[in-house]
């Protein structure tokens, strides 16, 4: 589905500014609040909206950075990826291929320690790390062009939503779905399944 131009200068404030409440919002954009408002609560239901974070400083905290750049087996890197992502100092995760794992770790005491937790991941082959000593951007990782296409999974058939989705009320809250015949599918289960908390 397509996004249009205020949804998009809406994504934009709030990645400069977390804290925008609606209504600061809807001034520098020239809108009314419950249209912010609105706006911002579909985002949210699409999931585009992740949260709305605080960005602390590390490095005024003392805290130092290291990139780990991590080898193991592919049949591993599932596992492995969860072990690490349960580490509260893994900042940033991800699988680059079948068998490489890219971290930002954040050390906010021992790095010793830190690393005798990865010497115990039996799954772990091979391993290096870099200390940042210089962070000269760190943005958001969206990048928000003019015209937007937000890729929704149907709520029934999990596909991905080519055009645009068909949109519809239930107790509220929009559900999204690819075409009619999900559409129905979609009622009928959720009739059930409200039945049977009912
Ligand atoms: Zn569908």
């Amino acid at each position: 589905m397509n996004l249009d131009s205020m949804d998009i200068k809406i994504l934009e404030t709030l990645q400069k500014d977390g804290r925008a409440s609606y209504r600061e919002i809807a001034k520098e954009l020239g809108i009314t609040t419950p249209t912010v408002s609105k706006k911002i609560e579909t985002l949210k239901e699409l999931n585009l909206i992740v949260d709305f974070s605080v960005n602390i400083d590390a490095e005024k905290l003392e805290e130092i950075t290291i990139l780990l750049n991590i080898k193991c087996k592919p049949s591993d890197t599932t596992k492995l990826l969860n072990e690490l992502s349960a580490l509260e100092n893994i900042r940033e995760l991800y699988g680059i291929d079948g068998s490489r794992i890219f971290a930002k770790v954040t050390i906010a005491d021992n790095l010793n320690k830190f690393l005798a937790k990865l010497g115990e991941m039996k799954e772990i082959m091979d391993y290096e790390y870099h200390t940042i000593t210089e962070t000269i951007k760190e943005k958001p990782r969206a990048i928000l062009p003019s015209n937007l296409r937000l890729i929704v999974p149907c709520y029934y058939c999990k596909k991905p939503i080519k055009d645009e989705p068909v949109k519809i009320k239930i107790d509220g809250k929009s559900h999204y779905l690819c075409c009619n015949t999900c559409v129905e599918h979609y009622k009928e289960k959720y009739r059930k399944m409200k039945e049977r908390i009912d």
